[in-house]
């Protein structure tokens, strides 16, 4: 492995950040447990940052892909029909509760983002656009311009005028220590300033995460989209919720992490989860916005038949086998199992389903935890704005059992560095 390391260093661009002080290649794969190059098995909780939605190796998707790869077509364009393609398009469409839905694919989070935005601005003939503070949306020059995290930010110049709300965090901020209620005020009020004194002429869009992923899987209340689309709907905003860590069922509560808010975005992005580790992604919206945009848009891999037969497979596994309860069920089980373990190094447990962040003391503690549990055979994810969060996007298809052992593995971390 150290070979390994070395040889990464030595090729690949310093900027991109590895896990772990003694990094792992990890080599096979089965259900939600990996194992490294040293034969050490370990139990996912991060799920190759909540992508592998069923897990490794789920045969219904293999089968998928291996009957599309026996067709011999791995690739035709999108010039030609797909029919993998289109079914999975109208699943989605139908499944997105937007009415008279269009569905464009992309390979990419970022990819899927960076549409809706081109989309957006085109349909409001505006380069204005609203982000939330902490929010991140992906890696190419617009969607980063939209990300609220200046280590991400930092790293290009912005196409957009961008402005930013405040965002999730209660622990601090506009926000701190705030009830629901006054937290909706508080966000309105803010919105309305941001546009009454931040922006000029039309403003296209406010793009927005239903619970901020990269950002430490931070949220607002329940509801609060709706606050600021009454708002947004006043000046023609329109609303595009970023569902590429929310979607396909993993908040529990819900297909999409929008449905909290009681709103309907005019666009939705999606991505990770839906190809279960294949580069599936893309943007659906109204027909009457997605229409506006002049001119052409392709993508060459986009909507790819290997990829959306791999799409289609574990769009119907979810819902077949009601994985959105499963997150709920499972999910409620380690929050709970988390917020019942005393130690003071816990600062918040939050989340929802099977996407739950525990907020620790400092960055120091968060990195022990973060390798403790490697060491005790659970992968988890950290981050979050301030560094201080472990964040866990385990397979939707994760057991109780499997919950209760990475449960254990995380309490015993969480007293170990107390
Ligand atoms: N949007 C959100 C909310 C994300 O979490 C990410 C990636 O983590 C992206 C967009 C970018 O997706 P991708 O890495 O597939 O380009």
């Amino acid at each position: 492995m150290d070979e390994l390391l070395s040889r990464h260093r030595g090729v690949m661009p310093s900027w991109m950040p590895i896990y772990y002080e003694q990094p792992i290649e990890i080599v096979t794969g089965k259900g939600s447990r990996v194992t490294d190059s040293n034969g050490k098995s370990y139990l996912d909780f991060f799920a190759g940052v909540l992508t592998n939605s069923l897990g490794y190796d789920l045969p219904e998707v293999r089968e998928a892909v291996e009957r599309q790869l026996r067709t011999g077509i791995v690739h035709t364009s999108t010039l030609y029909l797909i029919r993998q393609q289109v079914e999975l398009a109208e699943k989605i469409a139908r499944r997105s509760g937007i009415p008279d839905a269009r569905v464009f694919f992309t390979n990419s989070g970022t990819e899927a983002n960076e549409a809706a935005l081109q989309v957006a601005t085109n349909a409001r003939r505006s380069s204005t656009v609203l982000a939330v503070r902490n929010g991140y949306h992906g890696r190419t020059a617009a969607t980063i311009a939209v990300t609220g995290i200046r280590a991400w930010s930092a790293s290009a110049l912005s196409p957009f005028n961008v402005s930013y709300l405040h965002s999730g965090d209660r622990l601090r901020g506009l926000f701190k220590g705030m009830s629901d209620e006054r937290y909706l005020e508080a966000a309105v009020e803010d919105l309305r300033e941001v546009l009454a004194t931040t922006t000029a002429g039309a403003v296209a869009c406010l793009i927005v995460e239903p619970i901020q992923g990269v950002g430490g899987f931070t949220r607002g209340p329940d509801g609060l989209l709706a606050a600021w689309k009454e708002v947004l709907d006043e000046h023609g905003i329109l609303l595009i919720s970023d569902e590429v860590q929310t979607g396909w069922g993993r908040t529990g509560e819900h297909f999409w992490g929008y449905q909290a808010h009681g709103v309907t975005p005019d666009l939705l992005t999606f991505a990770k989860g839906i190809g279960n580790g294949f580069a599936l992604a893309g943007v659906v919206g109204r027909a009457e916005v997605i229409e506006q945009v002049e001119g052409t848009s392709f993508s060459t891999f986009g909507g790819n038949p290997v990829a959306t037969a791999a799409g289609n497979a574990v769009l119907d596994y979810i819902v077949d086998h009601d994985l959105q309860a499963n997150a709920a069920r499972v999910g409620g089980i380690l929050l709970d199992g988390l917020r019942a373990v005393d130690s003071p190094i816990v600062v918040e447990v939050r989340g929802k389903g099977l996407m739950i962040g525990i907020e620790l003391t400092s960055v120091a503690k968060t990195g022990a935890v973060f390798e403790s549990c490697k060491r005790d055979g659970l992968l988890v994810g950290k981050g979050g704005l301030y560094g201080t969060t472990i964040r866990m996007g385990p397979p939707l298809n994760l057991t109780e059992e499997e919950a209760r052992e990475g449960l254990e593995i995380l309490t015993s971390a969480l007293h170990e560095h107390a």
